[in-house]
């Protein structure tokens, strides 16, 4: 059963070959004897899957079901989760059982689908290798010595090693997309405002946005389908219609204009990442897309400004984890200055630390002229190269991620190199535009991602390129062999 595709679950259950309950009960046993390998969990919800299992059979037998209802998947412990820990991979948060449901989720519920559990993640989502969480490593189901890639790396190892039929990421740089990358699944970081915050532990609010991590463009469709959509109580969600993204996957890709920034394919993209890209390149060719060299000249800045961007509101955002309002509280604090030190301090890991004080510091008085102003006009000008790239073509093609799943700690102790994992998405948020990842071959026996990214709103169109090319590339169909 966790061959199935979400599509292939949908069907299975339609015509009662097998029931909700003996599927969740099927992806539960897988957890409870596989994620010992892979961590890829903080918290299995059996209760509560078990209980909305049986809900949703009740509701099948009514005849009230929707494509997705019965279908089990897992949350990124970023999202509230009511009555269920919500730790954002954080000790800050060890303890913190919210007391809502995160837009998300209740988008998730209302379509009867089934939560497994909330997955292991980047403490406060910063990271891209899964190694700041204060739960421990995720281990790659390709190769248990490697990352996952990060932040939303529980996400993807629980999809990849079908302890989950899909689950939900965020995305502030990378989140969704590299560990997509890393681990061979599709995953959508959508437009800036597409997908509600609201319930989302804010990273970088400016950034984050939340998406699919499925094993297919044709199941990120499906998941897309419930997930978009307005939402009064986030202010960045725009009211604008949602389509049928399963309805254009088929389109035609004859005549499509690829983009190929330069400034992606040079001699620092690893040779065989690069002569995976140009396969596929050359199979959308046979398809009929054509292919035009772009220029994206000041790319090459997105990650510093990232690293003013993102911190600055993070510490922002991050300053309500005091002990008093929200988080971790010290034992016997003589007063509330050691309070708040000892609280903040016991309670963030390193990185985090990192952060608030580089972010602290770019705010500070005399400095946000020189690192934050100067950063969000970097901002602008590659906001404007893509919207100058887009005049020339429809979609833009490049690598994920620099480099294959690399080995646990080997970036641990150097942030820069850290970092530079995400030199190919972080532009994408900066801009607000939706980018994927998917599975374009393997190098070493380790999965390689592409990355497809087009203008606002063009989710549909990203999804019918990557739906196309799964159908004559099958490389997302590929699976760790020790997780059969
Ligand atoms: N790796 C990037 C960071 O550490 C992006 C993380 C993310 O997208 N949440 O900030």
């Amino acid at each position: 059963m966790h061959l199935l595709t979400l599509a292939e679950m949908s069907r299975g259950l339609e015509k009662g070959q097998f029931s909700s309950l003996e599927l969740t009960q099927h992806f539960l046993e897988r957890i409870a004897r596989l994620d010992t390998q892979l961590n890829s969990f903080i918290t299995v919800t059996p209760e509560r899957a078990l209980a909305q299992a049986q809900a949703a059979d009740a509701l099948r037998s009514q005849g009230q079901a929707t494509p997705l209802t019965g279908i089990p998947l897992a949350q990124k412990d970023i999202f509230c989760t009511q009555g269920v820990r919500t730790s954002c991979g954080s000790r800050m948060l060890d303890n913190f059982i919210a007391p809502y449901d995160a837009h998300v989720v209740q988008r998730c519920d209302a379509a009867g689908m089934v939560m497994l559990g909330k997955t292991n993640m980047d403490e406060f989502a910063m990271g891209s290798s899964n190694e700041t969480s204060y739960y421990g490593a995720v281990h790659n189901p390709w190769d248990g010595s490697r990352v996952p890639g990060g932040s939303s790396g529980g996400s993807a190892a629980a999809v990849a090693a079908r302890l989950a039929p899909a689950a939900t990421g965020t995305d502030t740089g990378g989140s969704i997309r590299q560990p997509a990358a890393l681990c061979g699944l599709t995953g959508l970081k959508p437009t800036y405002g597409r997908v509600s915050r609201w319930g989302m532990i804010a990273f970088a609010s400016s950034l984050d946005q939340a998406g699919p991590m499925t094993r297919s463009a044709e199941d990120a469709a499906l998941l897309m389908n419930i997930l978009a959509g307005h939402d009064r109580r986030d202010s960045t969600s725009i009211d604008r219609d949602v389509p049928d993204y399963t309805a254009t996957l088929q389109n035609s890709l004859t005549g499509l204009r690829i983009g190929l920034p330069r400034e992606f394919m040079n001699n620092q993209l690893d040779a065989g990442i690069a002569g995976l890209i140009e396969q596929a390149l050359a199979e959308l060719r046979s398809q009929g897309a054509v292919i035009i060299d772009i220029d994206l000249p000041h790319v090459a800045h997105s990650v510093p400004a990232y690293y003013v961007i993102a911190p600055a509101e993070a510490s922002s955002n991050l300053s309500r984890f005091d002990g008093v309002r929200f988080g971790h509280r010290c034992d016997a604090p003589v007063d509330l200055e050691d309070l708040y030190k000892r609280s903040r301090g016991e309670g963030f890991g390193t990185e985090v630390k990192r952060r608030i004080m580089i972010g602290t510091y770019a705010l500070s008085a005399g400095y946000y002229d020189a690192y934050y102003l100067k950063a969000q006009q970097i901002r602008r000008l590659i906001q404007q190269d893509f919207i100058q790239a887009f005049s020339q073509c429809d979609v833009i093609l490049g690598p994920t991620s620099p480099s294959l799943a690399f080995p646990l700690a080997d970036r641990q102790d150097d942030p820069v190199a850290m970092y530079l994992s995400d030199i190919y998405t972080i532009a994408v948020n900066l801009a607000g535009l939706p980018g994927m990842s998917l599975p374009c071959g393997f190098l070493q026996g380790l999965p390689v991602g592409m990355q497809l990214i087009g203008p606002y709103w063009s989710e549909e169109r990203l999804l019918n390129v990557a739906h196309r090319y799964q159908l004559a590339c099958p490389w997302h169909q590929q699976m760790p062999a020790s997780f059969a």
